[in-house]
């Protein structure tokens, strides 16, 4: 996109007064403040995003002094995100608003009637409301589901990337953090400026022995992963594992080695904190600290490191999807950032 031409820089400021809006309600001089768009061409761009049905205007804004204006916000239903989480056992299904607010969710167990059950659930989430749909965003894909399934544009994204999307859009001053997916099977991923995927974390050497899929010995994922402890234990499912106070010690074996796998990723990514998202995610407090007293015992003693859980919880999964969904086909907040980048001239090497 050339960025001179004059409907693109409209399109690009646009973008970015919705950008603004996703963190609060303003009133149009507020906005012109923050977007450093004059008052005059603010007013303009808010009367075209009311009429395309992007913002609503509301009630008026009391903060301010002097006199009040009404305060824009987004408009919820200005279209909606769908967003696929398949696992080997079930695959669900999710619909957010514009916000990224998850408003529909199902899930289905995986036979041959799933893909049936899902595409009757996607007839279902968006019946009886002529809202557009912007896109979908599937993690933990495999082949043995049809893509046709999805409604278009689709991004698949891993599942750890929507975790810690969902994290990041709870906490927009999260930075310099490792996320560590820990479900059936573990997934990393750190935020510097971007969020960037670490696929080998899963197979850094945790223990001695034991041979993982990948071809090598001793992988965190063969020591620790919700897959590796349910063999281990015979328990139903990685819910059951940490819902039932029985596989406690199970657990607590298992910290050993990922604090050890964590050690070496905490070391090699220079970050300050570990976030743990995933079902895995929900295991107590008690273990938190004990993790968090393994890994700082490895580190030198001027690393110290906080090890915490995620705040979404096991929602995190399908709420960071619909984020992804709505900043990729939505807010497109990437030609955003290649702006800043084009902007701001030191940021080019
Ligand atoms: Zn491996």
């Amino acid at each position: 996109m050339d960025f001179s031409k004059p409907d693109n820089a409209r399109v690009i400021n646009k973008l970015k007064v919705l950008s603004e809006l996703r963190s609060g309600e303003y009133s149009r001089a507020e906005l012109s403040r923050r977007v450093g768009i004059n008052k005059v061409s603010i007013g303009d761009m808010i009367q075209d995003l009311i009429k395309e049905g992007l913002v609503t205007e509301g009630k008026k804004d009391s903060t301010s002094s002097g006199r009040p204006g009404t305060l824009v916000s987004i408009n919820r239903n200005a279209c909606r995100a769908f967003a696929f989480d398949i696992r080997s056992r079930s695959v669900s299904v999710s619909a957010s608003d514009a916000m990224g607010k998850v408003l529909r969710f199902e899930r289905f167990p995986r036979n041959e009637e799933t893909e049936g059950l899902v595409k009757r659930a996607i007839e279902r989430m968006s019946a009886g409301e002529n809202i557009r749909i912007c896109g979908s965003a599937v993690t933990g894909y495999d082949s043995a589901i049809s893509d046709s399934l999805f409604p278009q544009p689709v991004a698949y994204i891993p599942r750890v990337i929507a975790e810690a999307s969902a994290e990041l859009a709870s906490s927009r001053t999260l930075e310099n953090c490792l996320f560590l997916s820990w479900s059936d099977s573990f997934d990393a991923a750190v935020i510097k400026e971007n969020l960037i995927h670490l696929p080998t974390l899963p197979h850094m050497k945790a223990q001695k022995d034991g041979q993982c899929e990948c071809g090598g010995r001793g992988c965190l994922e063969v020591a620790a992963s919700g897959k590796a402890l349910l063999e281990r234990t015979g328990a139903a499912s990685v819910r059951d594992l940490v819902r039932n106070t029985g596989y406690a010690s199970a657990i607590k074996e298992v910290l050993r080695p990922i604090a050890m796998a964590l050690s070496e990723a905490v070391q090699a990514t220079a970050v300050s904190s570990v976030i743990i998202t995933g079902e895995l995610s929900q295991i107590p407090d008690s273990a938190y600290a004990y993790l968090e007293g393994l890994l700082n015992s490895l580190l030198p003693p001027a690393r110290k490191m906080t090890v915490s859980r995620a705040l979404s919880g096991e929602k995190g999964t399908r709420e960071g999807a619909a984020v992804a969904a709505l900043n990729l086909f939505f807010y497109r907040t990437d030609l955003l950032k290649r702006l800043e980048t084009i902007e701001n001239p030191g940021y080019v090497l």
